[in-house]
């Protein structure tokens, strides 16, 4: 870690664990934002409690940071403690020949994850290849392509009180697991590991899931941009909030409507611009803040409301902002002024 400034007079041994005023911008996929008032990486669960001590004891905010691949932060930072942890570790804690667990650190790269199984002859997890993130962020949102959710393969994991620092053992139930949801959204607690039950399988089929894994990183690079966005901006639409049909269906996807109302490579704010690749993916092509993305995300939200009368809600995360910034929904296809409560941020 650089420049990283630690803090005084704590009661927590935390003058290694706690620094002050660190920039958040080059620790996300927009590559804006500003700074978190205090930061950590904890690397064990002990440093994890700790840090969690300390945002107790100095009545601070937490929020916890992966890769950054799936947040916009305010361009005035985060008021309050962000938590990076960095705990990385991949183990086959059982395996036979058909079936492995794997375990691994909330905080490792997810790709390392799948590059770990398939040196190992243990295949599923390569379905995700190319979604940046750490497993933490991972399971959090509960990562989806085409038709596979990570919450298939998950068997169990540690996750970490926010109120007590306890750390306990949940199984994949406990996560409540949903199209981009967990458990895990109601920030009570944190994950620290989860172990995943994965295919083991002989050379061959390895290395057939070796040219999967770099054919489907091939396709996704071809198809969507690979720097300074988050990926979806808004989340697809549940059926219900479908009004109508078109040729007798009810279409969910947002990137159709953003698609029709002809938004893509075209509108932008300032660096912002939607992506000439996909509808649902706005770029920073350069030096945008934050609210240039907000401000062109509004714009998306009210073409889409203005033709189709529904109104996209982000799948991206906001952070750091203290009222919401975009439309919120209020019912289905209402642009209402009335702000949702900040944990239902994002999650709408
Ligand atoms: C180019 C691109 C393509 C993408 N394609 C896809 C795709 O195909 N499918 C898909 O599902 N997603 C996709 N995403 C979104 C993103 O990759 C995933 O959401 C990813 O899992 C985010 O992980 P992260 O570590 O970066 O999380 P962050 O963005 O850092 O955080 C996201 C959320 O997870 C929470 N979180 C992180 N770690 C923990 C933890 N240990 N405990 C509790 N909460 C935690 C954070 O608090 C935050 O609310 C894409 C993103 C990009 C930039």
């Amino acid at each position: 870690m650089q420049n990283l400034t630690p803090i005084k007079n704590q009661k927590v041994k935390s003058e290694q664990l706690i620094f002050e005023n660190i920039p958040l911008a080059d620790k996300n996929w927009f590559r804006t934002g500003g700074n978190a008032k205090f930061y950590a990486e904890p690397k064990n669960g002990i440093e994890f409690q700790q840090a969690l001590f300390f945002a107790k004891e100095h009545n601070q905010e937490i929020f916890i940071l992966g890769k950054g691949a799936n947040i916009l932060i305010s361009d005035n930072g985060f008021d309050g403690l962000v938590l990076c942890p960095k705990l990385n570790e991949f183990e086959i804690v059982q395996e036979d020949n058909e079936f492995a667990l794997v375990k691994s650190g909330a905080g490792a790269d997810f790709s390392d994850l799948i590059n770990f199984c398939l040196e190992n002859n243990i295949v599923g997890l390569e379905e995700f290849s190319g979604i940046p993130g750490t497993v933490g962020g991972s399971v959090f949102i509960n990562i989806h392509y085409f038709e596979f959710l990570l919450s298939q393969f998950i068997e169990s994991a540690q996750v970490i009180e926010k109120s007590t620092g306890a750390i306990k053992t949940v199984d994949k139930n406990w996560f409540e697991f949903g199209y981009n949801y967990s458990t895990l959204h109601k920030d009570a607690h944190y994950l620290l590991n989860a172990t995943f039950k994965l295919k083991k399988v002989d050379d061959k089929f390895a290395a057939y899931s070796k040219g999967r894994r770099d054919e489907i990183i091939r396709h996704r690079q071809k198809r969507y941009p690979i720097s300074g966005t988050c990926g979806s901006f808004f989340r697809n639409f549940f059926e219900h909030e479908i009004p109508f049909e078109i040729c007798g269906k009810k279409i969910i996807f947002v990137a159709y409507y953003l698609d029709k109302i002809g938004v893509k490579g075209q509108l932008k704010v300032n660096d912002a611009i939607v992506s000439y690749q996909h509808a649902n993916m706005i770029v920073n092509v350069a030096n945008a803040k934050t609210a240039d993305i907000i401000e062109l995300a509004k714009n998306m939200q009210k073409l889409v409301y203005e033709k189709f009368g529904i109104l996209p809600q982000p799948e991206c995360r906001l952070i750091g902002f203290k009222e919401y910034p975009l439309y919120p929904i209020n019912g289905p296809g209402s642009i209402v002024t009335e702000t949702p409560e900040p944990d239902h941020w994002g999650n709408l």
